[in-house]
């Protein structure tokens, strides 16, 4: 579609428990502090709710008081910006936070999944208990960062005990069981044989795969192994070794112009 044959788009917010056939739709807490008190829209403005499982409406603002926005629900908005692609990412932690960086460029870069580690070499970084409010810290920035990419599906976010965990595919059972078609890349800066082209042209018909990227201080031999174990091939980004988290995004875009086109 031609840049001008793209609609305005409208201010789009968020709302879990919209469901399919609904009538209408209660915006509250902080999508209403952000649509009354941000962005000041008026009753009779339209707008577009998604509710994060890839479902989309166009509505109206009928009504907003002090708890709630109404919308009157116009009809479902088909147009998805899904990847084809199902990309699950594990992720070493890493340190300060990039971590809400990665989340924010692999939702922008359509992974359906986000799987924290904390990596043998992982500078110990969540204090016991942290990991709750990581979480709910890093669902709020995949809601914006799926707003503002125009996403209809906010991708899981878990975090695994350790690479075991990671690669055994417990954070994503379904996605692990998916069995053919689906590949298990592990990025290895030390590989110097295979790259993930190679790998990449070996199954062009895929459409589902995990991405395993390791800690600042790199995988450790045992990690090697461990995930050759859980079916992971080793691949190379490349002679130059790369940031933790601008391999990441690397790698996504890399799968996503191979395997889905990103087009
Ligand atoms: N400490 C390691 C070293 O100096 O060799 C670097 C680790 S790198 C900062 C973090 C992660 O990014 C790696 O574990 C790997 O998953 C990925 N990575 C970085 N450069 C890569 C490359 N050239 N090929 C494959 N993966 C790479």
């Amino acid at each position: 579609m031609s840049l001008q044959g793209k609609a305005m788009k409208t201010r789009s917010f968020f709302v879990g428990e919209l469901e399919k056939g609904a009538a209408s739709v209660l915006i509250t807490g902080d999508e209403l502090k952000h649509l009354r008190g941000v962005l000041r829209l008026r009753e009779g403005e339209a707008v577009t709710i998604f509710n994060g499982r890839g479902l989309v409406v166009k509505g109206v603002i009928q009504r907003i008081v002090k708890q709630a926005a109404t919308v009157s629900v116009l009809g479902e908005d088909t147009e998805s910006r899904e990847s084809s692609v199902h990309v699950v990412l594990l992720q070493a932690l890493v340190k300060g936070d990039k971590n809400d960086f990665i989340v924010q460029k692999a939702v922008e870069l359509g992974a359906t999944g986000i799987v924290f580690y904390a990596a043998k070499r992982t500078v110990p970084l969540l204090g016991p208990g942290r990991g709750t409010d990581r979480l709910i810290r890093w669902r709020r920035i995949a809601i914006e960062a799926a707003k503002q990419c125009g996403r209809s599906v906010i991708p899981g976010i878990s975090l695994a005990d350790g690479i075991e965990e990671a690669v055994a595919g417990h954070a994503c059972p379904r996605m692990f069981k998916a069995g053919k078609g689906f590949l298990k890349i592990m990025l290895l800066e030390s590989e110097t044989t295979r790259t993930i082209k190679d790998m990449l042209r070996t199954a062009p018909a895929a459409k589902a795969a995990a991405l395993l990227i390791g800690p600042e201080g790199g995988f450790t031999d045992e990690d090697v192994v461990h995930a050759a174990k859980n079916g992971f091939t080793p691949v190379s980004l490349g002679r130059r070794i790369l940031r933790a988290e601008t391999a990441a995004i690397a790698a996504l875009t890399i799968v996503q112009y191979e395997l889905d086109g990103m087009d």
